[in-house]
């Protein structure tokens, strides 16, 4: 944790600022362990200030106490705060979370009397490879993740809802530890498969109908991203056909996935055998994206993707081909490269698996 502050004022320097501003619950998390957005944290050269109000400080004190100074204030005195302890050590640029800072937020940064300076992009960039707590977290998410599909597969039949379907999984994942689900939960039966984002709905599962479900689950703040396709009952060979495509286009990115390919490559692996199969107009979304304290980071695996992969990066590997008004296929893992290759979280069976 004190190597996370230290690569922090490294980042700092690089930048050439003298401090800089966390307000998102996730980089609050990741450099302080404080796990509520209800607070501001300030550092500088020389300070580690968490400021919360009276409802957080005891558990302030229990989770960063032994890093941070930590200051109860709330309305406007927080940032009276802040511009004393800015003035205090006379940082004159000062970084802040340019990507989820609101305009009103804004508005009382300006008032601070420092140069305010956008830092989103070097944030991400010290989160963007994981240690290995956070991997052995994210193997944890997984495997809530995996089984709970085992399970769910063997309580759900046709002629139930999508929600209901969405509802029984997230239950399942709640009794197996999964502190919850990582995104709302994905459910697309037959031709609702077409939709990438398909909310769950009243559509009831019918037998000849391809079934996407994309979910996560949640381990110590960190997040699970996995998609299965399957059957209800039989379906036609047109949907296997689409099917197996996709599944050995995911096949072959995660065989290529390494230290030193970029997203790009990656993307292409699986975008060009889909168009090749004659479906290119028909997966209109990334391959991948990393995934951590959020369901989405860097880097991305897309085709303007030109991060080279290293080793600690997560990616999901996640072609599709969605047919309008008949049917979706999306087969996603959640991977961590490694030194020579990756370590695919996903243990779920990518045998087209039926329900009956
Ligand atoms: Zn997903
Ligand atoms: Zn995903």
């Amino acid at each position: 944790m004190n190597d996370r502050l230290t690569r922090l004022r490294t980042a700092l320097e690089k930048k050439g600022v003298d401090a800089v501003l966390l307000n998102s619950v996730t980089a609050i998390r990741y450099f302080s362990d404080f796990t509520s957005d209800d607070a501001i944290v300030l550092v500088t050269k020389k300070r580690n200030v968490l400021i919360t109000d009276f409802r957080y400080t005891i558990q302030a004190k229990e989770q960063s106490g032994d890093r941070f100074e930590i200051v109860e204030a709330s309305g406007s005195k927080v940032f009276e705060i802040v511009k004393q302890a800015l003035a205090e050590e006379n940082c004159l640029r000062t970084g802040f979370e340019d990507d989820v800072v609101s305009y009103a937020r804004y508005e009382k940064y300006r008032g601070l009397e420092t140069e305010l300076v956008p830092m989103a992009e070097e944030l991400h960039g010290l989160r963007i490879i994981k240690t290995p707590d956070e991997i052995e977290y994210l193997q944890k998410a997984q495997s809530i993740a995996d089984r709970s599909f085992t399970e769910l597969l063997k309580v759900i039949h046709p002629g139930m809802t999508e929600r209901r379907v969405a509802a029984e999984l997230e239950y399942i994942a709640a009794t197996l530890g999964s502190e919850g689900p990582s995104f709302d939960t994905i459910v697309g039966s037959g031709p609702n498969g077409a939709m990438c984002h398909a909310v769950p709905g009243n559509r009831k599962l019918q037998n000849g109908d391809l079934v996407v479900l994309d979910y996560g689950c949640l381990y110590n703040g960190y997040h699970s991203d996995m998609t299965r396709t399957f059957a209800v009952g039989e379906v036609d060979d047109f949907a296997i056909g689409i099917y197996n495509i996709v599944r050995t286009a995911q096949a072959k990115a995660l065989d290529a996935l390494k230290p030193g390919i970029t997203g790009k490559e990656l993307d292409a692996i699986a975008r060009d055998y889909i168009k090749e199969q004659g479906y290119g107009d028909c997966f209109g979304h990334s391959l991948g994206h990393g995934f951590g304290l959020l369901i989405h980071e860097s880097p991305r695996a897309s085709v303007t993707g030109d991060t080279v992969f290293e080793e600690g990066m997560t990616i999901t590997v996640e072609p599709g081909i969605y047919i309008e008004g008949r049917l979706g296929v999306r087969i996603e893992d959640c991977c961590v490269v490694t030194k020579d290759g990756k370590l695919d979280l996903c243990s779920s069976t990518k045998e087209l698996q039926h329900i009956n």
